[in-house]
């Protein structure tokens, strides 16, 4: 009998690659989102449009018991979203009510292993205000002091699967997310994030311009290859652990040099205009040491051969 998977969030960037892993591994793969895939056409075998707020969309979808789910389902976006404080309140009722219907109805209807996509969001703020030493290792969460009520609704949630593992034996499995950019992720109107974002400045500048960084540039991140971040996850998936797990690189690199990284990939002459912006914590990395000794994973792909595979995607999404 082929496994079946229950992919929430499956029209979203992560969850539509994620349907394409399961697929290409052999799962029934059913995907629910408020909207289809933008820009290819779904690989799962049945895609239902659903508002996973409505908990009698979530006993609809959830009809039979499924060996996999994998809750991605979430309000969220880049720094413009997340960090103006403007949809504080969306994000955090939102994607609460999706994890309150997901958590109570998976164990009810015996979900054989849920997947929870958490966030380096939720490290303390405290700890990332050194560019060049931000602390992220998974035991570091506490006491708690995310930057944004994004972050803050993720600790909530990773705390409700957690309990009801404890409570009620629901197989949880969590990763924490740092950065995850590729192709067919959104790279224009304020959700798309910051690889994606300079990906398409880039892309739009003549030669001899200047393009906008948010911040002094100094502010420094690691980025996950898509296709490595859903190795993490099968991996984890596969494992007998729970986590949290943080699921990210340990390539450390200043926006402006991910920039310079961008317009070097383009060939084209560029300069780099410093502006005020959302920018978030002064630095984040992943911590990989958990995971590593664990799972025996971590991810190995240079920075540089995700961006060109990005920049290549979204120059000729623009060309378009
Ligand atoms: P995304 O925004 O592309 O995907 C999320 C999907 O959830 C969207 O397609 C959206 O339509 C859907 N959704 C939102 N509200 C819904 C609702 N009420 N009912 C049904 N569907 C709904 O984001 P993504 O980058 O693919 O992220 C997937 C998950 O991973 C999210 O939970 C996100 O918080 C988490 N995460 C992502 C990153 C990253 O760098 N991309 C980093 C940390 C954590």
């Amino acid at each position: 009998m082929k496994k079946t998977a229950l992919v929430l969030g499956a029209g979203g960037f992560i969850g539509s690659h994620l349907v394409k892993r399961l697929k290409s591994e052999g799962f029934v793969v059913r995907g629910v989102d408020l909207k289809y895939p933008e820009y290819s056409k779904t690989k799962a075998d049945e895609f239902i449009i659903g508002d996973l707020r409505d908990q009698a969309v979530c006993r609809k979808i959830l009809d039979k018991q499924f060996d996999e789910v994998y809750q991605l389902a979430a309000d969220m976006g880049g720094a413009e979203y997340i960090f103006t404080g403007e949809n504080d309140a969306n994000v955090m009722h939102n994607s609460a009510l999706i994890n309150l219907n997901i958590a109570g109805l998976a164990y009810k209807f015996k979900v054989g292993k849920l997947f929870y996509s958490s966030s380096a969001c939720i490290y303390p703020k405290y700890n990332q205000m050194d560019p060049e030493n931000p602390k992220c290792s998974e035991d570091s969460a506490y006491p708690a002091f995310p930057d944004s009520e994004y972050g803050w609704e993720k600790l909530f949630s990773e705390r409700l699967y957690l309990s009801f593992l404890r409570n009620f034996h629901l197989n949880v499995k969590i990763a924490r997310f740092h950065n995850i950019f590729g192709p067919e992720g959104t790279y224009q109107g304020g959700k798309e994030k910051a690889p994606a974002a300079i990906c398409r400045k880039v892309a739009l500048c003549k030669d001899g311009g200047t393009i906008d960084i948010w911040g002094d540039g100094k502010q420094t991140r690691s980025f996950l290859f898509i296709d490595e971040c859903l190795d993490g996850v099968r991996r984890l998936m596969d494992s007998g652990f729970s986590g949290p797990f943080n699921i990210g690189s340990e390539e450390m690199i200043s926006i402006n040099d991910l920039a310079k990284m961008v317009i070097n990939i383009s060939g084209k002459s560029l300069n780099i205009r410093n502006i005020e912006g959302p920018e978030g914590v002064r630095g984040r990395n992943s911590d990989n040491k958990l995971i590593r000794e664990t799972l025996n994973w971590e991810p190995k792909v240079p920075l540089r051969i995700g961006i060109e595979k990005t920049y290549e995607w979204i120059s000729h999404q623009l060309a378009i």
